[in-house]
């Protein structure tokens, strides 16, 4: 079924994962025994990205069909627009129609690697509100329609001086509003770490009448090198007082990813604190964060927001 159903239930705080396609057949395997264990927490629903320029489309789609009917977990298929003529995006579209999904993150995509600018290819589409209108229009209700948002703007439009400019910021906010009433249901935001940021952007979406569920994607961090990489591809803003905490252990694995625990927890607080109900979790993979993010209140870690049972992760985890 279409997942903002879930989403907009009342009272209720829901989170979902998010995973990629890894490169090897093992990794697959891995990667299905580890979303075996972290569907038994019941996340919304899960999703699976596309490759950059496509790279992974046949991996994606195969993927996306087991998530949904043998691991049986409501999935949700990224689906980009770079290199993709209009017969493969169908293509995609009706298998995983016939495969029983109805959910769909409609994306522009980042250009291929090597180039620096999206180029729209022929008999291609220029951008994700091309997407979500053809999504409608060809299909009509089926498919549920998530678009990606940027609470500090879409990179293209970020300065060298690490933000966008007012106008750009509220050109980037306009064309996510006709995203939305081209069709799309649920916005799932890129990774900030700046809480009031992300505020800040749902406040400034409602202003301008956008009133679909507003996702927070939030990207534990797992490692130093990689949230360096990470937030430099995406221009995002790093708090002085995270970059104060991790200095002194960048070196030290564990200790960085206890912070990131920590501090992924503490943003999920504010966030729901702030009536939010819906928490997106960028697993990158890995199981131990975005589950010790969500764990039980009184756990004998100091991180938690008790949205899961510590006893399935007692009996699901293999790092306890
Ligand atoms: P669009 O919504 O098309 O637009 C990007 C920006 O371009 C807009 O914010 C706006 O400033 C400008 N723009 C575009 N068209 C117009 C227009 N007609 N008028 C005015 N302004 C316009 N990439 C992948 O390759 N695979 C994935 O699976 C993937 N998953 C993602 C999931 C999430 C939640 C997010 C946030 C991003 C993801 N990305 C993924 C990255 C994404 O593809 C890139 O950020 C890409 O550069 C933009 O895609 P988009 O759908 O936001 O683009």
């Amino acid at each position: 079924e279409k997942i903002r159903a879930g989403l907009a239930e009342e009272g209720n705080v829901v989170f979902s994962f998010e995973f990629f396609p890894p490169k090897t057949e093992d990794g697959v395997d891995n990667l299905f025994e580890r979303m075996d264990r972290m569907v038994a927490h019941n996340p919304a629903f899960c999703d699976i990205t596309w490759g950059a320029g496509g790279s992974t489309a046949d991996v994606t789609l195969d993927i996306a069909n087991k998530m949904q009917n043998i691991i049986c977990v409501e999935t949700m298929m990224h689906l980009t627009c770079t290199n993709m003529p209009v017969e493969k995006i169908d293509l995609a579209l009706s298998t995983i129609k016939s495969n029983g999904l109805q959910n769909v993150l409609a994306l522009r995509g980042d250009p291929p690697h090597g180039q620096d600018k999206f180029v729209q290819i022929q008999g291609g589409f220029a951008c994700a509100l091309d997407l979500v209108k053809h999504i409608r229009d060809k299909y009509g209700d089926y498919f549920g329609i998530t678009v990606a948002g940027y609470p500090e703007a879409h990179p293209d439009v970020i300065g060298s001086d690490g933000v966008a400019s007012e106008e750009a910021y509220k050109n980037d906010l306009a064309y996510l509003k006709r995203k939305v009433d081209a069709g799309a249901d649920i916005i799932i935001t890129q990774l900030f770490y700046d809480t009031d940021i992300f505020l800040k952007f749902v406040n400034d979406c409602r202003q301008i009448g956008i009133t679909c569920p507003i996702v927070p994607g939030i990207m534990p961090i797992n490692n130093y090198k990689g949230f360096i990489r990470m937030t430099g591809f995406c221009k995002t803003k790093i708090p002085a007082e995270i970059t104060a905490a991790l200095e002194p252990i960048k070196d030290n694995e564990e200790a960085v990813k206890n912070y990131g625990i920590h501090l992924g927890t503490e943003m999920c607080k504010k966030i729901l604190a702030h009536g939010i109900k819906t928490l997106h979790l960028y697993t990158l993979n890995m199981e131990k964060s975005a589950l010790a993010i969500l764990m039980p209140k009184n756990s004998r870690t100091w991180q938690n927001l008790g949205l899961i049972e510590e006893t399935k992760i007692l009996r699901s985890l293999p790092w306890r």
